[in-house]
């Protein structure tokens, strides 16, 4: 992924995660604490804040979302400043270890995205089932591996996995949550759409597009 996608997609984020912000907040005011839009956009606005001012690198797409990372644990409160913020330092670290591979986006990206999903699944004691954020990032990963394989464009497959999350995220609405703070009310959980596996589809939706400007038409 070149440095160029990394900052489109930050930006991106940001512009979407602000203005889907009070709906993010109403999903979390009904089986959580309504702090996740707020807390969402505290985050990525802080990041758009430091690209704006130079204070965060931006040569190489590795460093740049390590670096958001840690932005984000800094200034984003709740389970999900942490989760998220250490999902992106790990996608970062991947991504810088890839060195010169990173041109082949297709084989490093799937990759990244494992290694983040794999850190939110560490840090949180969780996984799919849950009614979390990984029930939206768990399906987006292995649709972004199964795409990249089938030799596939990068713009292509991560649509296919931006889809993959929708309807993760929408599968967590019959779900009953037992990880983080939705658990704690227990059957009531059920019927409502999990707040991070839903920022967590929009993130993914931003990638796609992210991906695809820089790939225009061709791919
Ligand atoms: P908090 O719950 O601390 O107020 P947020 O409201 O920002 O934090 O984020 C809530 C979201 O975080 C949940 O909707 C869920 O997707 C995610 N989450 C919470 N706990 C976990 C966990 N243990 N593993 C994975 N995701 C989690
Ligand atoms: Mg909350």
């Amino acid at each position: 992924m070149s440095a160029t996608v990394a900052v489109r997609w930050l930006r991106l984020s940001a512009a979407a995660v602000h203005e889907r912000r009070e709906w993010l907040t109403e999903l979390d005011a009904a089986i959580g604490d309504g702090d996740h839009g707020i807390n969402l956009d505290r985050g990525f606005g802080r990041i758009v804040a430091a690209l704006d001012t130079g204070e965060l690198p931006i040569d190489h797409a590795g460093t740049l979302l390590a670096a958001a990372g840690r932005l984000v644990l800094a200034t984003v409160g709740g389970a999900s400043g942490a989760l998220y913020g250490r999902a992106l330092i790990r996608i970062g670290e991947r991504l810088s270890a890839a060195g010169a591979a990173v041109e082949s986006a297709v084989l490093v990206v799937p990759e990244a995205l494992d290694a983040g999903v794999d850190a939110i699944a560490a840090l949180g004691r969780s996984r799919p089932g849950e009614k979390t954020m990984l029930d939206a990032l768990v399906p987006a990963a292995v649709a972004l591996h199964e795409a990249c394989e089938t030799g596939t464009t990068l713009s292509v497959a991560c649509r296919a996995a931006a889809q993959a999350a929708d309807e993760g995220a929408q599968g967590t609405i019959p779900m009953l949550a037992t990880k983080g703070r939705a658990s704690y009310l227990g059957r009531r959980s059920i019927g409502h759409l999990d707040p991070g596996a839903a920022s967590s589809a929009l993130l993914l939706g931003t990638l796609a597009d992210a991906v695809e400007a820089d790939s225009g038409t061709r791919s």
